[in-house]
């Protein structure tokens, strides 16, 4: 979400035993949205908005603190880690598809070496099941890549802009993401 200005990225998740919706910070800058069951998306939104000024500050002061998390590889952990990574992948795509509106057709989870995700010719979205230990202002620039190339097939002066519509820093979180030392985007 957009809001004064800032892009905070954050994540929602449904719990049967909360009474009432509570927002969490993780050291890597996550946002974690609780909501009770019954409660939408929508209401995530405001309640961020509510407590706007608590939740950046709270952000402002994680900065230094951001890390990476140990990488995992081999088969057996592309196994165990791919279902978490298609739902990450699939939250973030649905929010972040909700302002681009594109049309895709299938999302794979990849075991690859070398990239972070793609996007096919024929509207298909892949990621790295390592998207798992991204920090998730990486996983949200991830996908908003991925999504704008279903509109512009290359790295063109479109694309950038098409890119910075959501992510206006998406030059600092491009070269963040050249830097965790894994896959390489
Ligand atoms: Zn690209």
């Amino acid at each position: 979400m957009i809001f004064q200005n800032k892009n905070i990225a954050y994540s929602v998740r449904v719990s049967r035993r909360a009474k009432r919706m509570r927002i969490a910070i993780y050291c890597d800058s996550a946002v974690v949205v609780t909501l009770p069951l019954g409660f939408s998306a929508d209401s995530a939104e405001e309640f961020i908005k509510s407590k706007f000024s608590w939740v950046t500050k709270t952000l402002e002061r994680f900065k230094p603190y951001r890390h990476f998390a140990p990488y995992r590889s081999g088969r057996r952990d592309y196994k165990k880690f791919k279902n978490q990574a298609k739902q990450l992948a699939l939250e973030k795509i649905e929010q972040w598809n909700k302002l681009y509106n594109f049309a895709f057709n299938k999302i794979n989870i990849k075991n690859q070496k070398s990239r972070w995700g793609s996007c096919s010719k024929k509207g298909n979205l892949n990621f790295n099941y390592k998207i798992v230990d991204l920090p998730h202002r990486l996983v949200d620039y991830l996908v908003v890549h991925e999504l704008c190339h279903l509109k512009e097939f290359n790295h063109n002066r479109s694309f950038w802009e098409l890119v910075s519509q959501t992510m206006p820093d998406y030059k600092v979180l491009r070269s963040e993401l050249r830097h965790v030392n894994n896959p390489i985007p």
